[in-house]
């Protein structure tokens, strides 16, 4: 027998109150049932989110609702500054040169958070540039970037901030509106503990603006018909059924457990345990100065190879861990620590990486890393 652990970075296990409301009977999208339901996830998305603004819900992947982002807000050969630290922030780039605007990279290296005085220094220098695109956190290097700052920056001009909120929201408290956020984008798979294929989009009024000028092609992802149709409880297309109702179901479950802010203090919680419990193996963290809640990455030891150690970790001992992407590929590992996850996730991550280090020749001392995070998780239980 393999019992089989997901602690990745994405997907995320789902609740099983969430696995039973998304295994009812499929209702009818244009009914008054399925309509009230799509109000109240729609209300309570809003509430996640932290904006007065409406949260529009498009069937896909969190890509998907980047590419709205960018195609409901830009015009053609518009000037953009990219936060690029990372794999995901490099997809926005992507994306943004698919559609012919011109990019300006701001290169910050990998583990590391943007530099607020770079993302100034970089919109004195392209005073034409329209958005600023980045991440609230980095799932790739496992940073938290200082959005709320960047916010500051741009907050009375004309320039957008556009972030994707995949692994922060949900995660950090980092609200939209009082953040200065215009566009912010999750998908289901992460925070929200659904399956893949929702994803969820919101426009500030900044940004409500640009998308009347806004002259991107675009059919499915036209976020000014998703508002209307929400304006009527609805939406344009045949919406995700049941992963909505499995948002139902999630909000109830965050609620139950304390709200959101309970659930920003346990990814606090967690991230911190993972750091104290890597540390204590020998292990040093890609990120020290700027970790995000949502994962921990580490460096592997030298003469690990990461791709036959997510290996072992998977196959031998049932634990889908994450490796490393891009230039990291092979010498980190990521332990991810986002969504319906809790403490004995933590344990069983730490452990799992010392007893492959330890079936892989490197010596670790047992028990060393889970011990040492158990101070730090049993502060979750304070008060309780
Ligand atoms: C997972 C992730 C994505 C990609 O989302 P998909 O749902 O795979 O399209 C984008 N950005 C960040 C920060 C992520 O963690």
């Amino acid at each position: 027998m393999l019992k089989r652990y997901l602690l990745a970075p994405g997907p995320t296990p789902v609740p099983p109150e969430a696995l039973l409301a998304m295994a009812a009977p499929i209702i009818h999208h244009r009914t008054p049932e399925f309509s009230a339901i799509f109000r109240r996830v729609a209300d309570r998305s809003r509430v996640l989110f932290g904006t007065e603004q409406p949260v529009m819900m498009l069937a896909s992947t969190g890509t998907g609702g980047m590419e709205a982002a960018v195609t409901n807000t830009l015009c053609k050969g518009d000037r953009v500054i990219v936060v690029e630290g990372g794999k995901f922030g490099e997809r926005w780039s992507e994306i943004c040169e698919v559609y012919g605007l011109q990019v300006t990279r701001i290169e910050v290296e990998w583990g590391t958070a943007v530099d607020p005085a770079a993302v100034a220094s970089a919109l004195e220098q392209h005073a034409d540039a329209r958005a600023i695109l980045m991440q609230g956190s980095e799932t790739s290097t496992t940073v938290l970037h200082p959005v709320a700052e960047i916010g500051r920056l741009i907050k009375d001009s004309d320039c957008l901030l556009i972030v994707d909120g995949i692994t922060s929201v949900g995660v950090v408290d980092m609200p939209m509106d009082r953040s200065c956020i215009d566009v912010l984008v999750t998908g289901s798979q992460k925070a929200i503990m659904l399956p893949p294929g929702l994803a969820l989009v919101s426009l500030s009024e900044k940004a409500w603006k640009a998308n009347e000028r806004s002259d991107l092609p675009r059919y499915y992802f036209d976020l000014a018909k998703e508002r209307k149709n929400l304006e009527k409880d609805t939406s344009a297309y045949t919406p995700a059924v049941s992963l909505i109702t499995g948002l139902d179901a999630v909000y109830d479950v965050i609620e139950k457990s304390g709200g959101l802010p309970e659930v920003y203090r346990r990814h606090l919680i967690l991230a911190e345990a993972a750091r104290t419990g890597a540390l204590a193996i020998g292990l040093r963290l890609l990120a020290p100065d700027s970790p995000s809640p949502a994962a921990t990455g580490v460096w592997l030891p030298e003469g690990i190879d990461g791709g036959a150690f997510t290996k072992l970790v998977r196959n031998t001992f049932g634990v889908e861990l994450a490796g490393g992407q891009g230039h990291l590929k092979g010498k980190i590992v990521r332990i991810g620590h986002i969504g319906y996850a809790d403490t004995f996730d933590v344990v069983v991550a730490l452990t799992v990486i010392e007893m492959a280090l330890t079936k892989m020749g490197h010596r670790v001392t047992p028990g060393a890393g889970a011990g040492a995070a158990q101070e730090v998780l049993l502060r979750l239980y304070d008060g309780s």
